[in-house]
């Protein structure tokens, strides 16, 4: 048998110091930081409003009263701190990095936060990416937080995978849209969910319709949803549907995220209190 090196996710040796528990790939915590719950925020795919829902829980469990943080997984998609309206760098300390604070009071950490220009892209392989999310959890410093958001990257591939096995996820919310794909797309991340054992809190429709200000009728812009049966069909709750909202939309745009004011979220932010109660 080779000489164990020590790395498991590598090895495809049986060895007495063989762990296969994906828990065993935990990072700690820095030194004084303290997470009271991590909300994995999901997609199956790109594009369908994660980085959005992300946001707009932040600000909720914000405005509730929960010392709220954004960990930005989706490194080479990051929008999390265009939305927040961020300026300024990251800096570093003797004890680990310093998140940038919003307007608000959510601590964000986020790669283009520490780029020099955000608009570089990040051309980085998976591994590395891994590496980069494993420092922004264990190597940063969150101080006394209630519930951190990970805007998870999209898909099901080699960097979810190592984002789950790096942080102690509590719980995921699954963001979709209404389209012919959706049962396979939420499928493949609840699979995922449950092969890493994380409890999937529920799914949340985004982009679900677009009601007209001028008459309230509601159109489905993308197709008649399907996700009740889809959810019922995998076990899982629909906990929100968020419409097509330019408002929501220029919030972002203009990093005035913590500026909106539809409840649309109230209940998916109702529904997560309960199921991960602290
Ligand atoms: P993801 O994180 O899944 O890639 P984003 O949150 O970046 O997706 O959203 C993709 C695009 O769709 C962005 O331009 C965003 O502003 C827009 N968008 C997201 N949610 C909505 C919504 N409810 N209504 C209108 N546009 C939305």
């Amino acid at each position: 048998m080779a000489e164990c090196s020590h790395d498991c996710s590598s090895c495809g040796e049986s060895c007495s110091s063989r762990k296969t528990s994906p828990q065993d790939f935990i990072e700690k915590l820095s030194d004084g930081s303290s997470v009271k719950k991590v909300i994995g925020v999901v997609s199956g795919k790109g594009g369908v409003g994660k980085s959005m829902i992300t946001s707009v829980l932040a600000v909720l469990f914000n405005r509730r009263g929960y010392k709220t943080a954004v960990l930005d997984a989706d490194i080479t998609g990051p929008s999390i701190p265009k939305a927040f309206g961020l300026k300024e760098k990251a800096k570093g300390s003797d004890f680990g990095l310093i998140p940038v604070r919003s307007k608000t009071g959510i601590d964000i950490m986020s790669v283009n936060l520490l780029l020099p220009n955000e608009n570089d892209p990040v051309i980085w392989r998976g591994p590395v990416i891994g590496g980069v999310v494993k420092q922004f959890w264990g190597e940063t410093i969150w101080k006394d937080i209630d519930y951190m958001f990970v805007d998870m990257p999209p898909g099901t591939g080699d960097v979810p995978l190592t984002v789950f096995q790096s942080i102690p996820v509590d719980g995921i919310v699954i963001v979709t849209s209404p389209q012919e794909l959706v049962s396979m797309i939420v499928g493949k991340a609840v699979k995922m969910a449950q092969m890493m054992k994380i409890p999937i809190l529920g799914v949340v429709e985004n982009m679900s319709y677009y009601e007209c200000p001028d008459c309230g009728k509601r159109h489905s812009i993308y197709g008649e949803s399907h996700i009740e049966d889809v959810a019922s069909e995998l076990g899982i709750d629909v906990i929100g549907r968020l419409p097509i909202d330019t408002q929501l939309v220029k919030c972002a745009d203009t990093g005035t995220i913590e500026l909106f004011n539809s409840s649309y979220l109230d209940d998916t932010a109702d529904k997560i209190e309960q199921k991960t109660k602290i």
